[in-house]
């Protein structure tokens, strides 16, 4: 018998095997859902496979997980997300403004990759339009912080109190977002 039922028993295909100088395997489920292995150098391919094979369910459910959350994402056209996350964007933001009292200059939406909102010193505040793929509550939190910036502008422990006391729970929004952020960048781009 050959190698090959290791092959064929896997289901789970390698996007990308990066061997370094590094002493121990290691598996990541990128955001895009991609098998990324990292191996030390001279390590055979059949080793890598077992090892790969034992931690199968572990990376099927990994990618299964951020595979659900895609659909969702090409269902529209990229204008079409636009203007949706214009609209919806807006609305929060003139809803906090309503119970905080507070006024912005300019309204506007970014492709950024990395920020999602902003808030400039003379008081546009800017969105970045991916975050239409995220729960509402994590939207309002974004908008809420960005709103906190035209009254405290540095992330001081006076800007913290101040998110809180309109948003007691913006914790547990920022945790989503530093978790699912990066996977929802690579989105529409
Ligand atoms: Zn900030």
């Amino acid at each position: 018998m050959g190698l090959n039922w290791f092959y064929s028993l896997n289901d789970v295909k390698i996007d990308k095997l990066i061997a370094s100088k590094r002493k121990t395997i290691s598996l990541e489920v990128a955001p895009d859902a991609a098998l990324i292995v990292r191996t030390p150098h001279n390590v055979s391919r059949t080793y890598i496979q077992s090892i790969i094979f034992k931690k199968r369910n572990w990376i099927l459910k990994k990618q299964r997980e951020i595979r659900q959350r895609m659909p969702l994402i090409q269902q529209y056209s990229v204008a079409e997300y636009w203007e949706q996350a214009c609209s919806t964007i807006i609305k929060r933001v003139d809803h906090y403004c309503v119970t905080t009292g507070l006024k912005y200059r300019k309204f506007s939406l970014s492709r950024a990759r990395r920020r999602w909102g902003s808030c400039s010193q003379s008081g546009n505040v800017r969105f970045n339009w991916r975050l239409i793929l995220v729960p509402l509550p994590v939207i309002d939190y974004v908008v809420v912080h960005e709103l906190m910036h035209l009254v405290v502008k540095n992330h001081s422990k006076k800007f913290w109190r101040k998110v809180s006391e309109i948003m007691p729970n913006y914790r547990v929004h920022r945790k989503w977002l530093r978790e699912n952020g990066q996977l929802l960048s690579n989105q529409l781009n």
